[in-house]
């Protein structure tokens, strides 16, 4: 056995004794479906400084920049499709052994594979919403208006800003969520950290406070975290592999 085989039955194992595991996703995750980090380079958000909330308030030039940044991510996101990493935690879920998944992602991907129970700390890409009435609006159609030469599309019922349901810079993230999440981070008994960097604040402290709290930490990430240190088991290899190895230990 290598050192990756024994990591796969240790985490197999971790998943087996857990009564409340949590899944905890960043990005990692989603760039295995083909999703650009906003960190790295090539991505849309590389091309772009990211539109901050408060600029999408006060200004016209800034909101022009911010949808003409949708539009050009909006195929990107729309034709990703989940991976055996987002498939094998609905398996766990079904299984009863994944009680959430908490995620940094806004591309509902968990939703597609299956998962029920997704935290979105980050908001979601899979409406939009009217800043003033909250009437919901589908992105598709955003889309069309501008593709139809529309900059910055207002609403329909009271021509209010429209914005994508996903948090931007500065903007707070969703109280209910926050709370749920910190509620999960201490309740848990295992957490699996997949595709995080587990440093952008205050989500990557939600393992951290787990650990702190008793839980094992697994993390599976592409590069070393800051957390590396405090895991029971860490793996650098890709998640939808290792995960689908795992869900096979289990014979999920
Ligand atoms: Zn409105």
């Amino acid at each position: 056995m290598n050192s990756d085989q024994n990591a796969i039955a240790k985490i197999a194992q971790l998943i087996a004794e857990s009564k409340q595991a949590i899944a905890f996703t960043g990005a990692g995750i989603s760039t295995e479906s083909g999703i650009a980090d906003f960190r790295s380079p090539g991505g849309v958000w590389s091309r772009y400084q990211p539109v901050l909330f408060r600029d999408f308030l006060s200004s016209e030039d800034a909101r022009r920049q911010y949808w003409k940044m949708k539009k050009e991510g909006y195929y990107e996101l729309k034709m990703a499709k989940p991976n055996d990493g987002h498939r094998s935690l609905a398996r766990l879920e079904a299984a009863g052994k994944l009680i959430a998944v908490i995620t940094q992602n806004i591309d509902g991907l968990h939703q597609d594979a299956g998962s029920r129970h997704v935290l979105e700390l980050h908001g979601t890409s899979r409406y939009c919403l009217c800043l003033d009435c909250e009437a919901r609006f589908d992105p598709d159609e955003i889309q069309k208006r501008l593709e139809a030469g529309v900059e910055i599309p207002l609403c329909d019922h009271c021509g209010g800003l429209i914005k994508s349901a996903t948090i931007s810079f500065g903007q707070s993230l969703p109280a209910d969520v926050l709370t749920e999440a910190f509620d999960l981070s201490l309740s848990t008994d295992l957490v699996l950290a997949l595709g995080s960097s587990l440093v952008v604040e205050p989500a990557a402290s939600i393992p951290l406070q787990a650990k702190n709290n008793g839980a094992k930490l697994v993390i599976i990430n592409r590069t070393e975290t800051p957390l590396d240190g405090l895991a029971d088991v860490t793996v650098h290899q890709p998640i939808g592999a290792t995960l689908s190895q795992v869900a096979k230990h289990l014979g999920y």
